[in-house]
Parts: structure tokens; sequence; C-alpha cells
């Protein structure tokens, strides 16, 4: 028979880290630390095994299940020297979900539970604290009859029904705290709860401890399709076939007194990575006050202290900190990441209570594994997994511009829970932060605390601010995670959701009014405050700040050379400007891997030439009109060549269709024919001539250079003068010539043709000569298809994912937003594929090009010059295809050397696992 329950306790564990899928991460931990040697409360693991059977056969747990529990609470008994149900020795337990992969706050969770009118006299009588036994028992009824019977609130706008009692009770007493509760006050409240449970649901609360048992354990396996978790699961695409385990646990108190306190920390610091131990406590509190944000929690240690009127652990209680210090480098020494954990003292006694791989900022990622190379504890390769491409941006995030930020006005000042600067509108609540940022506002989402209901909002919003919780708080901990900037706890703000205001310091915040708030320092500025640039970017881009004055920096530098050690694909970039080549050089781009040549068309006054050569009557018109052109394109051209300093560069001959270079108001054609001096009708017949309906796929790429071999010629003549003089000044140039939407290869002979020829004429007119290329895009699905025979001729390929993908889907790129975003939300495509790559679809025509363009070429290069040459799992893609090279806008250079690096050590992991 199967085995449902896993033991964890004493000395030994039956689990551990190898069967996390089993056990959930919560059990795979406790079952680790067990054997580490670390003190845990004992409990055992229900596997999430039993949570798919518990959803295959009708919310029913299986057959065999209750006999393993039983023997499994035993052993706990036996270890604790305590009996489940005892009235004179009661234990209690905890029943707590534990995923796979941390969903943290999504799921249910029970405490006290066991306590019932007998038990709670025999904890009373224990702890020498009739007070605290009768409030465990108020909160374990409350939490019960929520969690497991489903007495909440029936609308939004309702008070939670438990509290309800409560604040009537405070009232009629005349109290304002929970702590100012006598022992009758909690007595009648249970009574009040239990009434309340049977007026509405017409059951009795459940006395007897094992039915309290199976009544949560089901529970908590259902809470894993709330809808709460089932949304994080989609954000997080987490799949719903892999379950959740329930960890049934022997209770300990952090609240019985001030000899007992709870906490958690992190082994480092989560925001900036830094190696030091970052943590948060209470004194007298059990975990939920610290996670919740209901009190603000205190600094573990010295280090950690701003305010010296609080007391750190550190202080309170020096031999609990010295033990979390030990057990903070056993766990890293075996985990080799960094860790987040939970802990409880009871009566001066530590107990661990979790541990996982830390949630922290993408920043903190970074860090802490760039770092851990150096401390010995993972190799390089390691250091390069574990960094998220798209998190790696987060390196390359704005900060307040310092002139302006002095001129800002602080207003209050929070935690710092996650780095970066972020400004935006003002508001109250996560429906309003998703329909203002979908209009296209940037918004602050501005919250007491946060909840899990709130991540849609959080998602949308720019940053996030809170009033309420820790370090530690959802807000902070999902926005960490969501790499969004978050400033929590900051408790001089005084919001009042009712009207939409914020009151700080005599001031009114209003509902759309600007705030900025920095989530590296805690600050929170009144306005809008200007960003700028990265230290990296300072660095690499604006020079402003020198190498060896930024620890960031050198960080990153160093973990991009470990990339691209690793690395077997190339990258480019896409870049028509010799700044935006400089940008991405220092980035770290190879060479251009698509420069649009029409973007040059617009420069200066140039477009008047441009417009002269196209409304031209014959070719003799159309070359005067280009003759005026091409000294400007060569120019540009030179620029290109100087800046790449003899790295490849791929122009694309023109693209676009003519009519984008024409205005089509009347007005505006008005005034451009008087410009031209040429009759209003004549001009107006031109446009409407070359006017195109969606997705232009009309006079566009090689067909308009067959059809005007001049333009072909005029921008070939361009570049070859231009590689000529950069390469007569001692500068090494290489032009790779690419003709685009080409699907047959008549197509690109015709092309290549003129470019050869004037590739010769320039020179012999110059004495000299220069190597180039002649290539093609492979970006309609005949070119892939035929790609054998196209290439007979090109002497590269660069896949123009971007058409390729609208003439795949027979769908336009410019307008297929609105259908795409339907789909995905219907689960009709996984992902949008104009940005992420459809590997099933274009993926196969991309493979098919590739294979049969290497047989007739077997030394054919092949890149991609498409958007998705910048997006991490589209990049991995490419190097699976065996591509030589992406290439990318100048931002994303990075994101593509490291998603490249990721892919070459994927696939030598993949081959030795393979062995
Ligand atoms: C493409 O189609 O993928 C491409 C790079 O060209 P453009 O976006 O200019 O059409
Ligand atoms: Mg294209």
């Amino acid at each position: 028979m199967a085995k449902y329950v896993y033991f964890f306790g004493g000395k030994k564990a039956e689990g551990g880290e190898q069967l996390r899928n089993l056990l959930g991460g919560k059990g795979a931990g406790l079952a680790e630390m067990v054997n580490l040697g670390i003190p845990v409360p004992p409990g055992f693991t229900i596997t999430t095994e039993v949570c798919t059977l518990f959803y295959q056969q009708g919310m029913k747990l299986p057959e065999g299940l209750k006999e393993e529990v039983l023997e499994n609470l035993k052993r706990v008994e036996e270890l604790m020297g305590m009996r489940f149900g005892d009235p004179k020795n009661p234990l209690l337990l905890s029943i707590r979900s534990g995923a796979r992969a941390s969903m943290p706050g999504m799921m249910d969770t029970v405490l006290n539970l066991g306590l019932n009118e007998e038990t709670v006299k025999g904890l009373a009588e224990l702890t020498g604290n009739e007070w605290f036994a009768w409030d465990c028992r108020r909160r374990f009824v409350a939490m019960y009859g929520d969690v497991v019977l489903g007495l909440k609130p029936e609308s939004k706008e309702e008070e939670d029904p438990f509290e309800r009692i409560i604040d009537a009770k405070k009232k009629a007493r005349g109290i304002k705290l929970d702590t100012e509760f006598t022992v009758d006050d909690l007595k009648d409240l249970v009574s009040a709860f239990k009434s309340l449970i049977k007026e509405k649901l017409n059951v009795g609360f459940p006395e007897d401890p094992l039915q309290q048992l199976w009544g949560a354990i089901g529970a908590v396996f259902q809470s894993w399709n709330n809808a709460r978790a089932e949304a994080y699961r989609r954000l997080n695409n987490i799949p719903s076939s892999w379950g959740t385990a329930v960890n049934v646990q022997c209770m300990v108190f952090g609240n019985i007194g001030q000899d007992s306190g709870t906490g958690v920390a992190f082994t480092r610091n989560p925001s900036t990575g830094e190696n030091v131990f970052y943590g948060e406590y209470l004194l007298n509190a059990q975990g939920e006050d610290v996670v919740a944000g209901t009190r603000t929690p205190l600094p573990i240690n010295k280090a950690q202290k701003t305010d010296h009127s609080v007391a750190s652990l550190e202080e309170e209680m020096p031999e609990v900190y010295r033990q979390l210090l030990e057990i903070r480098s056993i766990l890293e020494r075996r985990f080799k990441d960094m860790q987040d954990v939970e802990f409880t003292i009871q009566r001066g006694k530590l107990w661990m209570l979790q541990t996982r791989t830390g949630k922290r900022t993408s920043f903190a990622e970074f860090k802490a594994a760039v770092d851990m190379v150096r401390e010995g504890l993972i190799d390089k390769e390691e250091a390069l997994m574990r960094v998220s491409p798209d998190g790696l941006n987060q390196i390359l995030r704005p900060i307040f511009d310092p002139k302006e930020i002095n001129k800002a006005v602080k207003v209050a000042k929070g935690l710092n829970a996650g780095p970066g600067a972020a400004t935006g509108k003002v508001v109250y609540n996560a429906e309003d932060a998703e329909s203002w940022a979908a209009r296209g506002e940037k918004v602050i989402l501005v919250r007491a605390e946060t909840s899990p209901e709130d991540i849609r909002g959080m998602n949308a919003a720019q940053g996030i601010l809170t009033s309420r919780g820790g370090m530690t708080s959802h807000a902070a901990l999902v926005a960490r995670q969501m790499g969004k900037v978050c400033v929590a706890g900051c408790g001089e703000l005084d919001i009042n959701y009712r009207t939409k205001t914020i009151k700080i310091k005599g001031m009114t915040i209003k509902e759309g009014d600007y705030i900025s708030i920095n989530g590296s320092t805690g600050e929170v500025f009144a306005g809008e405050v200007k960003t700028i640039p990265s230290e990296v970017l300072r660095v690499l881009i604006d020079r402003t700040l020198k190498p060896e004055e930024s620890q960031i920096y050198q960080d990153f530098d160093s973990l991009m050379k470990w990339a691209d050690e690793a690395r077997r694909l190339g990258v480019r970039t896409n870049a028509d400007q010799p700044d935006q080549a400089r940008v991405a050089l220092a980035f770290g781009a190879e060479g251009i891997g698509l420069c649009r040549t029409e973007h040059m068309f617009f420069e200066g006054t140039r477009i008047d030439a441009v417009r002269e050569m196209i409304v031209a009557e014959d070719p003799e018109g159309r070359k005067k009109a280009l003759a005026k052109v091409q000294p400007m394109q060569k120019g540009d051209f030179v620029g290109l060549f100087k800046a790449m300093n003899g790295l490849p560069a791929t122009i694309r001959t023109l693209d676009p269709p003519l009519h984008e270079f024409l205005p089509h108001g009347e007005k505006e054609l008005r005034d451009l024919a008087d410009k031209m001096g040429i009759a209003y009708e004549r001009l107006a017949a031109t446009v409407a001539g070359l006017q195109e309906a969606n997705p232009m796929l009309g006079l566009r790429g090689c067909r308009l250079g067959i059809l005007y071999p001049e333009i072909t010629e005029m921008q070939a003549r361009a570049v070859f003068e231009a590689a000529c003089e950069v390469k007569k000044s001692g500068i090494d140039v290489k032009p790779e010539i690419m003709i685009p939407l080409v699907g047959d290869v008549n197509e690109l002979k015709l092309q290549k043709d003129v470019v050869d020829r004037v590739a010769s004429e320039v020179f012999a007119s110059c004495g000299m000569s220069v190597d180039y290329k002649v290539g093609t895009m492979i970006e309609i699905p005949r070119a892939a298809l035929t790609a054998d025979a196209i290439a007979t001729v090109a002497e590269f390929f660069s896949f123009g994912t971007n058409d390729l993908t609208q003439t795949t889907f027979g769908m336009s790129r410019d307008d297929a937003g609105k259908i795409l975003r339907l789909y995905v939300e219907r689960d009709v495509l996984e992902y949008d594929p104009f940005q992420r790559l459809d590997e099933v679809g274009v993926g196969k025509l991309m493979k098919t090009g590739v294979e049969l363009g290497r047989k007739a070429r077997p030394k054919l290069k092949v890149g991609i010059c498409g958007e998705h040459g910048g997006e991490p799992h589209s990049v991995k893609f490419c190097h699976k295809l065996g591509l030589d090279y992406v290439s990318c806008s100048p931002y994303r250079v990075t994101v593509a050397r490291l998603a490249a690096a990721q892919a070459a050590i994927e696939e030598k992991r993949g081959k030795k696992e393979a062995d």
C-alpha cells in the first residue's frame, strides 16, 4: 500500500529535501531540519498524493490514511510526553498547507487544534496562565469556524462575523485592545462564537479533538482550490495537478510570556542580498502576529536597528540569537541558497518552524548568487542559473534623480521592502489599480496592508505603499517576488479608504494625486519625482560613475563575464543609429543584427528628398531625388561602422510601404503639395495609390526594391562608400546587406545582383574592396519552407519573427493585441506569440528553415532579429535550434546574454542527466 504519511521529529525524519514533490516545500524543509539536528516540534506530513486522491475521490480522504495518521500522532505524543485530547496534559496541533512551490498566505491554516471545553483547562494549568489558555481557545474557535466550517463575511463590504462580535464586546466593556479582555470576556466570546455557528450553520462546534483534526485536514486540502490560490497559481505558472501536502505538527507557543516570542528571518538581506542575518521578532506573540502586519515587529539584531529605543533579539535573548546564527550557517551550507526561516521561542527554548528558499528581490538574488560564488558555496554556472534574466532588469532600474529629490517633499518613511524608485497616481484598492493601469495610467497602490486578494492590483501598479506590516508582511513578500517597488509599514500615513485620502503631516493626498516612493530607502514623497538610470547604467552608459565606485556594477560585470564564458549563442543588437549602437556595445552586443534603414529616412530634412523620390514619375526623377538622400545615408553608415569598430553590422534594405513616409490628412497633403510645388490632386492620387490596409503586406520589403531597384542601388552605394571610407581611416568594417520579406529565391537573386553590381562599381572607383555578405530575412512561411533554394543565394539568414508570427498566424501584428489578450485569458493560447516565440508553429517553420538552409549551405550563419531575440524563453529556444546569434534592442542585450548562458548550461546539465 502507498505510504501517505511521513514522520519528522526527535533526531530523525522519514523524509527530506529529496521528497519535496511528495512532502511539499514546508514538509521537506521540516524533515531536512530534523535530519540536520535542528530543533523542530515533532509532527508529520500527509503527502501531496493524498491531495490528488482527495479530489479524484470527490473530496474524500483515501482509505488507510486514518490508521497512518493515528499511528504518527502516537509517535508525536510519545516524543512530547503529552496526549491529544488529554484534559490534564493536552497536545495541541497546527494544521498547515505546504505545496511544492511556496504560495505565501494563499491556503488555509488551523492553529491550537485539540482545544475543547476540557483541554482548555489542562492548558491553563500547564502554562499556569488561564487567560492565555482562553485566548487560544477563542482564537481557535474563530479560526476553525472560518476555515473549516466556512463562516465568512457574506460580502466584501461586510466585516468578519467573529471580529464583529469581538468589536461589540469591546464596546460593551469600554476597552480598546484584545489584551484588556478578562478571562470571563474570553469565555463569553467563545460562547458567542459557538452560538453564531449554531445559528448560521445549524451545526454544533465539534468538541471531539479527532473530529476537529479530520475536519481541518479536509479543509486544508480544499483550500488548494480556493479562488486566491487559483489566481496565484495562474500568475506563477504552478500546475493545479501538484496539490498541497498537509503538515500536522505539535504546537509551540510564543505567546506565553516575556520569555517567549516568535520571528521570521532571512539568512541574507532579502532586499539587497547582503550577507547579513536579517529578521524580525516579537516577544509574547504568535507567528501570525508577525506576518499579518498587525503589530510592527522589531529588528533581530543590533546591526539592523534604526531606532535605539527598541531592543533587538540579540540583546534580549543572546543565547537564542547565538543558536539562530548557528542554524543560519548550517542551513546555508546544506541548501546552498538564502533561506527564509520561521521560529518560535517557548519559555526560552528555540524551535524552528520552517525553512524555505527565501523570496528575494531580483537584486538580492543577483547579489547573493555572485557573493556565493566568491564564498565557495556555489559555482559560476549555478550562480548564472539562479539569476532570472528578467530579474536582471531590476539592476538596470531607475532611481530618483538626486537633483529632483532635493526639491521633493518627503512626507514619511517606511520600510524599504522592494527596491527601485517609482512614481505614480495614488489609488486605494486593487481593482482601481487594475483599471487605471489598463487605461495607461501609472499608479501607486496605497493600502493599510495587502492581502492575497490584492495581487492582481499589485501586479498592475508601479509600486505599493502600506501603512502597516514589516519586511515579511504580505505586501513586502509579494512585491519583492513581483519585482515591484514597495514601501511597507509606513505607520505615519493615516489612510482613509472611504474618503480616499491620506493625511500626513497636515497634508492631504487625494486619489489621483502623484506620490513617489523609494523602495530602497523606504522614503515617501508627495508629488511626482523624476527618475534616473541605475548605477550600472551610470557606469556603462552615462559614464557619470566610475566602475570602481560601484560594487553593484562590479558584481554585474562579473556575472556577465561568466555568462559570456558559458554561452554559445552570439548576441547582437537591433540599432539604427550610432548612439543606440554605442549603448548596445556597452551592454555587450557583438554586432548589429538589424539596422532598419527606413528609420534613417525621417532624420532632419531628408524626409523632403524621400518624399520627392516617392512622387517621382519615372526612374530619372527617382534617381535625382535619391541622389539627395544618398550622401545622408552614407553619413549614417559611416557613423554606424565607426561605432561598431570592426564588428559586423547587418543593414537591411528598405522595408516598409512607401505611404508610411507621406502624410494622410487633406490639410497636410495640401501643405506638402505646396511645398513640393506639385498639384494637390496629383499628390493625393499618389497617396491613394500607395494606400494599404492592415497588415501591410503589399509593396513592402524586397518587392519595393524589385519595383524600384534605384532605391536598393542608392542604399547599397551608401553602404559601400561608407564602408570604404571608414576602412580607409583604419577601422575594420563588416557590412552584411540583408534583403527583407523574401519568399522566393528569385526575389533575392534580383536584389543581390543589384547589390553585387554596386559593390564592384564602388570598389573600382575607390580603388579598394571590403568583405561583405548578402543575406536575407526569413519572415514569411514560404521562405522557411524553401530555405534550401534560398540558401543557394543567401550567405546568411535572419529570422524576422515579428512578420513570421504575423504571417504564420494570419494575424496582423498591429492590431492583434486585443484578441490575443482574450486568447491568453481564455487559455486559447498560453502566451502572446508576438512577445514570446510560438515554438510549436512559428518555431517549426524556423526549425525547417535552419535545417533546409544548412543542407544547402552547411556553414550558413543564422540569427534572429524579431522582438523575440530579447525574450528569455525565446532566446533559449533559439539556442536549441542551433542559431548563431540573437539580436535584440540595446536594453535587452544583457538579458539575452544571460538567457543564452542558461540555455547552454541547461543543455549541458540535460546531457549529464542522460549519461
Ligand atoms: C521582423 O519582422 O521580425 C523584423 C525584424 O522586421 P520588422 O519588425 O522591421 O518588420
Ligand atoms: Mg519584418
